[in-house]
């Protein structure tokens, strides 16, 4: 397949998990993607591994949260690639804590990574996309945002992730560019890895139980999550704009 031939795409928080599987799997199919992490260091595995396969890719580092990284960030890789078709706002990061232990800071901190840096991103990518009268944006948002028991600041920004997805569809569409989120469940990386070793669990018992729970009995791969980000940002979703997919092995 190349569904991405000639098309050039920005991934964040791409150095790991769901990030890199999707600048993986854009690649695969033709795109060049921009890997975008807290540092270009942090990317070079991924774009040595695409590289490496026949595929184009570069590595650039931003904190996607700080409106000026994002601002030069967005300008490197318009100067390096000429256009910009697709942008994944993939990177985000977990701060649990019962809401009465929730410091401030986490609420910000979870906020400003998670929600703060898709309003940057998809502001200074939109510009270019609105000159080229067409792109495809597709932001990780998270079954969370239904609600999940310590995760006040995480719900409340994937959540927002979803009115934002719905709200910027109305405003882009007229320009050809569609804008839709993706939704998954749980998903074996660093982050819940990371939720694992906070319970004092290791990551696979913390997979089993709550594969339990899955009506497909099973926690997700990153590719699985990717797949369907690269459907969204893919002609194959022409029509579709403003929506949310949950990708969850059925679990609600
Ligand atoms: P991950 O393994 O922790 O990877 C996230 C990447 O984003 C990391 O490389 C991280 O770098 C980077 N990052 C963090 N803050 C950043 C910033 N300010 N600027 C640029 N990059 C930054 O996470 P994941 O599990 O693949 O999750 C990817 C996305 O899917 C996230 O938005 C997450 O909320 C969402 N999601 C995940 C799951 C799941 O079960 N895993 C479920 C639903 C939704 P550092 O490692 O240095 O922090």
């Amino acid at each position: 397949m190349s569904r991405f031939a000639g098309k050039y795409a920005i991934v964040t928080g791409a150095a790991q998990g769901i990030g890199a599987a999707t600048a993986r799997r854009l690649a695969a199919e033709g795109a060049t993607v921009a890997c975008v992490d807290l540092t270009a260091d942090r990317c070079s595995a991924i774009v040595d591994e695409i590289t490496v396969t026949g595929g184009q890719a570069a590595a650039f580092g931003a904190d996607v949260s700080d409106s000026a990284q994002v601002e030069r960030l967005v300008a490197d890789v318009v100067d390096r690639f000429g256009r910009i078709d697709v942008l994944v706002n993939n990177a985000g990061i977990i701060r649990d804590n019962l809401l009465f232990k929730m410091s401030e800071e986490d609420w910000d901190r979870v906020l400003d990574v998670n929600l703060k840096s898709v309003f940057l991103m998809t502001k200074a990518v939109q510009k270019h996309m609105v000159e080229q009268r067409s792109g495809a944006i597709v932001s990780l948002s998270s079954r969370s945002a239904l609600g999940n028991r310590g995760q006040a600041n995480y719900s409340a920004a994937k959540a927002g992730i979803q009115a934002f997805t719905a709200t910027v569809a109305i405003e882009l569409g007229p320009f050809g560019i569609r804008v839709n989120a993706v939704a998954p469940g749980y998903v074996a990386t660093a982050m819940t890895a990371a939720t694992a070793a906070r319970v004092g669990s290791t990551p696979e018992e913390h997979q089993a139980a709550a594969a339990k729970l899955i009506p497909l009995r099973r926690v997700a791969d990153p590719s699985e999550i990717a797949s369907v980000v690269a459907f969204l940002a893919s002609d194959d979703a022409s029509y579709v704009t403003g929506q949310t997919i949950y990708v969850t092995g059925g679990a609600r």
